[in-house]
């Protein structure tokens, strides 16, 4: 094995031949921070965009013990069944924050990662949430070109996170408990909004009439809102991860949204402003990087800093310095 591994087309290739160590690789290039693997990636991404776009992209959100892996597990088995290729990619707030993962424990869904349709990635670590989000998307790319015919992106609910992979899916579901009716007045309403569904999990046993209540409580909630996707009206549903109930209802649901949304033009509409969303938070992305890690700005921001925070400085005179310096440098 030469130490450069293999090249751009040997990726390429075993990508579109559905090479599940190739595409490994592959995604472990995205991944890298390192220059060189940066430039690579991208001849890669390139070489394969033709083949990307093709899949249902899905994403799942929830608090932790919400059952968001056993979801999974049930969710993509069951698609697996129906003949279908499953991925699933993690966006995890925590690996930017703490280096540490909410997501990442190894033990989860044991039985979809033996499966031979299912491929799982965890989320990439470490780099700010922006780094995290750019190296999701192009992953998402790269299993669409393997033939991924669902990709599944599970997140954490915890806030930025949510609106991160709703910019990235076509259908977003937010997985619920039941008892939450104090809850739901407030904070939950901004993730509602966002939400194409909304999955009372756990109803099974004693637990039934009580995730009855709440999917009440929650279509009532959800008819006041603004919908996520327009002309699809969000509603709220139960089922069982665990016993595997309702997972049917959830694709079937599903696909009535894509088959709708397809029709009216609202699902291609949102691909085409995601992809316009993305230019942009890229370019804020390479201003900020491009800015904080400029050696004068490394070394004028502390002094600076403390100029401020004594009171000798105001904050505008103080970064509209840092500015003309930049400027000035990068012109
Ligand atoms: P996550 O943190 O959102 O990924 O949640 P997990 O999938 O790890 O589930 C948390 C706990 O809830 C585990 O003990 C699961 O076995 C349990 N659980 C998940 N789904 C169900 C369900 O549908 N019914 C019941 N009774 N328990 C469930």
């Amino acid at each position: 094995k030469a130490p450069t591994g293999p090249t751009i087309e040997e990726l390429a290739n075993g990508i579109l031949t559905g090479d599940r160590t190739l595409l490994a690789r592959s995604i472990t290039l995205i991944e890298s921070n390192a220059e060189h693997h940066f430039r690579k990636a991208q001849q890669l991404l390139q070489s394969v965009l033709s083949q990307t776009g093709k899949s249902i992209r899905i994403g799942i959100t929830g608090v932790p013990g919400a059952g968001k892996s056993t979801f999974i597990e049930a969710f993509g088995t069951y698609l697996c069944d129906l003949g279908l290729k499953v991925a699933v990619l993690a966006v995890d707030p925590s690996s930017s924050i703490t280096g540490g993962s909410i997501l990442g424990d190894k033990t989860r869904m044991e039985q979809l990662a033996r499966n031979p349709r299912a491929f799982i990635r965890p989320s990439p670590s470490g780099g700010k949430l922006g780094g995290v989000h750019r190296k999701t998307r192009e992953t998402m790319l790269l299993c669409e070109a393997a033939g991924f015919d669902v990709i599944l992106v599970e997140t954490v609910g915890v806030g930025q996170s949510e609106v991160i992979v709703r910019d990235m899916v076509d259908f977003f579901m937010l997985l619920v408990l039941t008892g939450a009716g104090d809850e739901l007045q407030g904070m939950k309403k901004g993730i509602m909004e966002l939400a194409d569904g909304v999955f009372v999990n756990k109803a099974d046993g004693s637990n039934m009439p009580y995730a009855q209540k709440t999917k009440e409580e929650y279509n009532r909630i959800l008819h006041f809102l603004q919908p996520a996707t327009k002309g699809w009206q969000t509603k709220a549903y139960t089922c069982s991860a665990l016993h595997g109930q309702g997972i049917n209802h959830v694709w079937a649901t599903i696909k009535e949204f894509e088959e709708t949304t397809k029709q009216s033009g609202v699902f291609e509409d949102r691909r085409r402003k995601q992809s316009k969303e993305w230019v942009y938070s890229m370019i804020v992305d390479h201003l900020e990087t491009s800015f904080f890690y400029h050696p004068l700005v490394k070394e004028m921001l502390p002094k600076i800093e403390n100029e401020v925070i004594a009171g000798n400085r105001t904050v505008t005179s103080a970064v509209e310095e840092l500015f003309q310096m930049y400027n000035q440098s990068v012109r």
